[in-house]
């Protein structure tokens, strides 16, 4: 059964979707004046890993997650640069699906709503508000007043009498509390507007998600997410004013991903201390990159450098490469049983019981890798030992387990991308006679690499006293 740390309870909730068999999710997206860096991606990978987990577990998942496309740093950085607010965020709404293209993200039924679309059930629902007596007008300001809402401050642990010292003081005549928060901005001059009933503003980026969430989600969904940052004040503001709006808490599981750290500290734009992720992607393909994200828990904060990634890559190589030996001797046919069949199957369940435990007890994907790691050690012993004598029926299912829960909920790419394009046949050839002559030589370390690296480009090789043929295994 799944559990899932909820911020809001702090607990290991078991997870029961409000609809059997569907569930859905919403999750703050970037705000979008800049590309993103890799601290950004986090979030991204780590809720796509939830989704892609959830649907593995048989449920419809709606996903949602959000551009902030009108926003303070969006209208300076547009003013810098010379071009509207609306240019410079669809110029980064296109440099975020490039960016995260290698992330192989899930994204075919993924929705993307934009702030700017639903500027009009963003007015409706500060009137409400305001008609509710949990907001007030100051000059085409709208403000939410917290002490309206009791419950302020469940999220992050926070009482209101604390957080009138703690929040940042905006000195504003008339604000009833620090604490009160902008629903609606006015316009300053030159700025970008949509006139409503308040008066000419933009909304506040707290209103713009709770409004998105509510229209594609409805008045109370499953799971939102979004880093530990947002818990404060941005996720406890939502859960103010949709709860105010409707009479009901909005979501019932909050989930909260760790910081990426950069020599201890959080990794921000604001610190600068940003590596982008398109960087990161000249240098590491996606798949080193999820990796380095899915093998530690997403609540746990982790250290991005260059080291950690190389030895994840590394790590990767390893599951390449036990996946292309695994998958050849499942491509064949002609074993039907072997006395191998206890012990392979046994590795198999007791793997999949730890990857569904790992992954049960808040998507705890530390564990689960570590229950693949431990099956392909031991299948590769087995496949030492037996001179890969083993049945293919046992074989294949090992693969269909990888590809389940590797390739379906990790999104890691086990094939490597064809290093011998169009499979060039001279080169092949020129391979396999290089493997065969160091093989003679007695060089098996040698002679195994050739055959493995060929054998993840899709060529296996056959050996006799003639020499060695190969040919291409077919997809
Ligand atoms: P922002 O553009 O700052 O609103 O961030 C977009 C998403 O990335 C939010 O869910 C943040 O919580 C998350 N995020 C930002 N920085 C980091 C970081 N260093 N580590 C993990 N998540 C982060
Ligand atoms: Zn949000």
């Amino acid at each position: 059964m799944l559990k899932i740390y909820n911020t809001l309870t702090r607990n290991l909730d078991e997870f029961k979707s409000i609809d059997a068999g569907k569930v859905k999710m919403y999750v703050c997206g970037p705000t979008v004046y800049n590309h993103i860096h890799i601290g950004n991606a986090r979030p991204i990978v780590v809720f796509d890993m939830v989704h892609r987990y959830l649907r593995y577990l048989e449920y419809d998942v709606t996903f949602v997650q959000n551009f902030t496309d009108i926003d303070d740093k969006i209208i300076i950085k547009a003013s810098e640069e010379g071009v509207s607010f609306k240019e410079l965020a669809e110029k980064y709404i296109v440099k975020y699906f490039e960016d995260t293209k290698e992330l192989n993200i899930l994204e075919e039924k993924n929705l993307h709503p934009k702030a700017t679309e639903y500027i009009s059930q963003m007015e409706s629902f500060v009137q409400k508000l305001i008609k509710k007596g949990h907001a007030y007008e100051i000059r085409g300001d709208v403000y939410f007043d917290v002490e309206s809402f009791k419950e302020y401050g469940t999220l992050s642990d926070q009482k209101i009498d604390e957080l009138q010292i703690g929040v940042r003081k905006e000195l504003m005549d008339g604000k009833k509390s620090p604490a009160d928060f902008a629903l609606w901005k006015s316009a300053k001059e030159g700025e970008p507007f949509w006139s409503t009933s308040f008066g000419k503003g933009r909304p506040g980026w707290h209103l713009e998600c709770s409004v998105m969430g509510r229209e594609l989600l409805g008045e109370v969904f499953d799971i939102h997410g979004g880093g530990i940052d947002l818990v404060f004040p941005h996720h406890e503001n939502e859960i103010a004013q949709s709860h105010c709006f409707s009479g009901r808490p909005p979501v019932n599981y909050w989930m909260h991903n760790g910081f990426l750290k950069i020599e201890g500290e959080k990794m921000s734009k604001s610190l600068k201390n940003f590596t982008l992720l398109k960087d990161v992607n000249k240098e590491f393909e996606g798949s080193v990159i999820r990796l380095f994200f899915l093998q530690s828990h997403y609540r746990k904060p982790i250290d991005f450098s260059r080291t950690e990634l190389e030895m994840t890559k590394a790590s990767l190589e390893r599951i390449r490469n036990s996946y292309a030996r695994i998958k050849s001797v499942a491509q064949r046919s002609d074993i039907l049983e072997s006395e191998f069949d206890d012990q392979l199957l046994s590795a198999l369940e007791s793997s999949k019981k730890e990857f569904e435990e790992g992954m049960n007890a808040d998507f705890n994907t530390a564990i689960a890798n570590g229950a693949i790691f431990q099956l392909i050690k031991t299948v590769n012993q087995i496949l030492d030992i037996s001179k890969e004598r083993v049945s293919n029926k046992l074989i294949l299912q090992i693969k269909e387990f990888l590809l389940a829960t590797l390739e379906g909920i990790f999104a890691l790419k086990l094939e490597r991308c064809d290093i011998i394009e169009n499979n060039s046949t001279s080169f092949i050839e020129y391979l396999v006679n290089l493997r065969y002559q160091v093989k003679m030589e007695k060089n098996y370390a040698l002679s195994d690499n050739i055959r493995i690296f060929l054998l993840e480009q899709g060529i296996e090789i056959r050996d006799s006293k003639e020499g060695s043929t190969w040919k291409k295994i077919s997809q």
